[in-house]
């Protein structure tokens, strides 16, 4: 039977990669019944919002959807869609897999990291005042009064929530992940020396799970230090798991590490949908140029296929990118050696399903 699937489009480059995506999840011969729906900023003018109801309703119906990127405007009143659609789902999981391409120029090499990032608290959890508001204000005097500490009248206000069960869900999420998919080690990750009772929190549930997990290795670094571990040691790391803000960033540093955004996957994840996404934005400066690497939601349709249980053509596609990328003839500008002519995100995809087909 056909699997039912979402495609959000998605704005910027999101529409191209998009249906390139949907070009080599098909070559590979499972068969998706497609339900195409657009989310983004072009939608504003038509819906008076950029995240229509009939998108949601459509991830509601079919439980999996790939996304393109969409914009998120800097220092406007408009959250991201991104993370809204996250916290309408309860997407909390957000898997974030770093796996050296031969091919794909880096400083590194062999890395093979997995990112779990909690997805729905922390500074995320979207509490922020503005410092001239009068709900800062409140928040202020509130908060000096409760804790003692002076606040500066001209301080912005943001609030930081991690939760027991918030905590426990994502902590689980890694530990059965690293199970399922014969990892060893789960590394949490944290900056529990400063704070003392959010990630204090959070490190005291890990600890307190890890024993259940008695085949999988545990241990905790400091946000800090993992920086300078990964830039040092990438080898000694496995999965990683961590609060919203730290796995945002520590995933584009192992994307970096990878050669880049254009090729990192990601997946968002609950107990109920799952939504797979690349970890880019949607490269406002490259849309509607057929120029855009595709490599980074195509291979997010790996994992997506592997999370609908075909795991097979899950490895075909994923070889089948690892070859093209290997081969440098039939890549996009990022990847082609200087003095070769790239090609576009389209071609790029073609001959990827050409070679991912049973
Ligand atoms: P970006 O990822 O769009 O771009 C960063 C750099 O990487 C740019 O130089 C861009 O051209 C390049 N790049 C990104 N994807 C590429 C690809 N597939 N192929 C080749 N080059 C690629 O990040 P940004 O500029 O910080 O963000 C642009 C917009 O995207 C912002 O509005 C941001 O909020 C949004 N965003 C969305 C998501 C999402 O939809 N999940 C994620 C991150 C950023």
């Amino acid at each position: 039977m056909a699997h039912a699937v979402t495609l959000v489009r998605g704005d910027g480059i999101g529409p191209e990669v998009a249906k390139a995506t949907q070009t080599a999840i098909d070559a590979t011969g499972v068969a998706i019944n497609w339900q195409i729906v657009d989310a983004g900023i072009d939608m504003m003018d038509k819906y008076g919002t950029p995240l229509p109801e009939n998108v949601l309703d459509a991830i509601k119906e079919t439980k999996t959807a790939i996304k393109g990127p969409i914009t998120t405007p800097v220092g406007t009143g408009f959250r991201s869609v991104n993370v809204e659609i996250r916290k309408r789902l309860n997407l909390y999981a957000n898997l974030r897999p770093a796996k050296s391409i031969p091919g794909v120029k880096s400083y590194f090499q062999n890395i093979d990291l997995v990112i779990v990032r909690e997805n729905t608290e922390d500074l995320y959890a979207g509490i922020e005042f503005e410092y001239t508001s009068e709900e800062a204000a409140q928040a202020r005097k509130f908060l000096s009064e409760l804790s003692g500490k002076p606040l500066k009248e001209d301080a912005a206000i943001g609030i930081k929530p991690i939760s027991v069960t918030g905590s426990d869900k994502i902590l689980e999420f890694a530990f059965k992940y690293a199970q399922s998919h014969g990892r060893k080690k789960v590394t949490a990750v944290h900056k529990a020396n400063i704070m003392k009772f959010t990630d204090g929190l959070f490190l005291d549930r890990a600890r307190l799970m890890a024993p259940s997990y008695a085949d999988i290795e545990f241990e905790d670094r400091i946000v800090d230090n993992m920086c300078m571990q990964l830039m040092q040691k990438p080898e000694l790391y496995d999965v990683m798991v961590m609060p919203n803000l730290y796995g945002d960033i520590l995933s584009d540093l192992c994307a970096g590490m990878i050669g880049g955004l254009g090729v990192a996957p990601g997946a968002n994840i609950g107990d109920d949908y799952a939504v797979f996404e690349a970890i880019h934005g949607s490269a406002p400066k490259y849309a509607g140029q057929n120029k855009a690497n595709p490599t980074a939601l195509i291979l997010s349709g790996v994992l997506m296929l592997q999370y609908l249980g075909e795991m097979e053509a899950a490895q075909r596609l994923q070889s089948a990118v690892e070859k093209v990328i290997s081969e440098r003839k039939a890549v996009t500008y990022d990847l082609t050696p200087v003095g070769q002519t790239p090609v576009g995100t389209q071609e790029m995809a073609a001959a990827i399903a050409e070679y991912a087909a049973p």
